[in-house]
């Protein structure tokens, strides 16, 4: 990652336009930490998010917890024109777009104006911030689970 480039911040701020949670197909890895918080919000167990809301993904060989999507393709926690999760939200919705992937390069976080309109708007965010949402989820490694689901 070449962080120079954001050196002195970036720009981000949200507009809520929902473009990424809506009508594509996406994957939105979980942490434990992630299933505990959505547990606790939703007053439900982690075993009960995992069957009511989640579906295993395979990446390199391995299986991914992820979020189940709706007929629609919407995430299935958007509802009501928004996050019905948004207080509790998994750690890769709240640390969109400052992921090490989106910020290889210039060009790179440019790129991702073209389907987010809240990128280079709105409030500033320096380095050091940026940064710790790296971190952050570097501290948080993904749920893995085995090819039986346990
Ligand atoms: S596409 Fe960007 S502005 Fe729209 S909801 Fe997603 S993060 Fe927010």
């Amino acid at each position: 990652m070449d962080g120079a480039f954001f050196a002195d911040g970036l720009k981000f701020s949200c507009t809520r336009c929902s473009r990424c949670c809506r009508h594509e197909p996406g994957f939105v890895f979980l942490s434990s930490r992630d299933l505990e918080l959505l547990a606790r919000g939703l007053g439900v167990d982690g075993g009960e998010v995992v069957r009511l809301y989640c579906r295993d993904v395979p990446v390199d060989g391995r299986l991914r917890l992820c979020l189940t999507e709706k007929p629609n393709l919407d995430c299935v926690f958007w509802e009501n024109g928004g996050c019905a999760v948004y207080s509790w939200r998994p750690l890769q919705c709240r640390s969109y777009p400052f992921w090490q992937s989106n910020l290889s390069s210039r060009e790179r976080w440019e790129s991702l104006r073209a389907d987010c309109p809240g990128v280079d708007a709105g409030e500033m965010h320096g380095r050091e911030e940026i940064e710790e949402w790296i971190r952050r989820r570097e501290r948080e490694p993904l749920v893995v689970r085995s090819q039986n689901g346990a």
